[in-house]
């Protein structure tokens, strides 16, 4: 058994937790991130990054290398509903600039992180690592214990007084040590690939709203893109057995992007995850964080996941140093992690909760993209919420009710 002395432990180097190891080692601390995969490594998503993580980005010093490896600027939103309407609208000014969206591969951007992270001199990189537990004593979580994957024989411990599971849907701290983590009642599926050779792209996501499911384009490149496809669980039967041609087939008959998708060809991997909307209550432990999809995850109809991610590490990253500052890690200082993550992230997770009863019944979809499509006012509030310059309290009752009623 190996013991080794660091200040916080993270595991998991996808966006959360590498950008976790960023912001904690460029404060000073001694951080030790782990994942059991080794990178490069692909990861199902949407991979549109909304404008306030892509601020957060560029405070993290990596926005230059996202666009130098691809990383491609959008400017707004197109949705198609069953009815055949588009609604379209360009994200509002931040700050008196304009507010983009970059869509990148995850393949590229979290190695892009992890580059940056691994350049800082106090963070220590372990690729390749399988953390299994956590260690618990009395109560409190004083690191973790785990194995490397190729060498599950030689088992490791590693000690701090602060860990931050960053380790996605499926944590490991999920359901043990007082975490609960609890589904929502639907549950839908996401699944997610690359395109090449597509028609008629231009930077804007576009979303197409159909029965049973929901199909997101965003341009990677001039005629490539990502696309993705957010289902009913039911409706995942279709895909057994031949994932990545269901998954073709269903986007070339997609009304409204068929024409421009017919002489595509699918770029692998396609990959597939769900079930897709949890809560995880409480999101922090005796000497433990949680941050990213294993704190929560509502469901990516709004793209917001890596700007979660990004606006929790943040919000984290005082009451990690006043934690140190008052060598204290229990819940007297951790506890106000939740109220500060659900400060930043309330808002969208109702935008995503609203979205998601809008768009569950045909008829009131159409009404609401309907009603986008000649009240740019209206569009502009809701995308000002993904923006970060309004609030969801700015979203009247009379504006719900004027995109419900069409
Ligand atoms: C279909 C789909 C579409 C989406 N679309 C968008 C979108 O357009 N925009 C957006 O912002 N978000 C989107 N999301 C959400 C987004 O993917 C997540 O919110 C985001 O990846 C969260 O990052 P994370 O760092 O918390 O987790 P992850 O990116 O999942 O990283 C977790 C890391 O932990 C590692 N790990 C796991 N277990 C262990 C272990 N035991 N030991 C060591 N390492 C471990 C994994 O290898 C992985 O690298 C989408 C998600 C899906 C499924």
């Amino acid at each position: 058994m190996t013991r080794s002395e660091y200040d916080v432990i993270v595991v998991g180097a996808g966006v959360a937790g590498s950008a976790s190891a960023i912001v904690l080692g460029q404060e000073g601390y001694r951080v030790l991130l782990l994942d059991r995969a080794v990178f490069p490594r692909h990861k199902t998503c949407g991979e549109g990054i909304m404008p306030e993580g892509v601020r957060i980005l560029e405070s993290l010093g990596v926005l230059p290398q996202i666009y130098e490896q691809g990383g491609f600027r959008v400017r707004g939103l197109k949705f198609r509903s069953k009815a055949g309407v588009w609604a379209q609208a360009d994200f509002p000014p931040a700050d008196g600039s304009p507010a983009y969206s970059v869509v990148i591969r995850r393949y590229e951007l979290d190695d892009l992180l992890l580059e940056r992270a691994k350049g800082l001199p106090n963070v220590t990189v372990r690729e390749g690592f399988a953390v299994v537990e956590a260690v618990y004593e009395d109560g409190v979580i004083r690191g973790v214990a785990g194995h490397p994957v190729k060498g599950r024989e030689h088992s490791e411990t590693f000690l701090a007084p602060l860990t931050v599971a960053a380790d996605g849907m499926n944590s490991r701290f999920h359901n043990r040590y007082g975490i609960v983590k609890t589904l929502f009642a639907r549950q839908r599926w996401g699944l997610s690939g690359h395109l090449g050779g597509v028609a008629g792209l231009d930077p804007y996501i576009e979303v197409v709203f159909q029965e049973g499911n929901e199909v997101y384009v965003a341009p990677t490149g001039h005629d490539t893109a990502l696309a993705a496809i957010l289902i009913e669980k039911e409706g995942m039967r279709a895909f057994r057995g031949n994932l990545a041609g269901q998954y073709h087939e269903l986007l070339k008959a997609t009304p409204g992007l068929r024409e421009r998708l017919r002489d595509t060809a699918v770029i692998p991997p396609v990959g597939g995850r769900g079930p897709l909307g949890y809560t995880v209550s409480p999101v922090y432990r005796p000497g433990l964080l949680l941050i990213g999809d294993s704190a929560g995850f509502v469901d990516p109809i709004t793209g917001e996941g890596m700007t979660l991610a990004l606006k929790s590490v943040c919000a984290a990253a005082p009451i990690v140093k006043a934690a140190f500052e008052a060598g204290d890690f229990g819940p007297g200082t951790l506890s106000r992690y939740a109220i500060e993550r659900a400060r930043v992230t309330d808002d969208v997770n109702r935008l995503t909760r609203l979205m998601l009863a809008l768009t569950r019944y045909g008829v009131v979809a159409n009404r609401a993209i309907s009603r986008l499509s000649k009240d740019e006012r209206l569009f502009q509030k809701l995308m000002g919420i993904v923006t970060g310059t309004s609030r969801y309290r700015d979203f009247t009752l009379k504006d719900r009710w004027a995109l419900a009623a069409g």
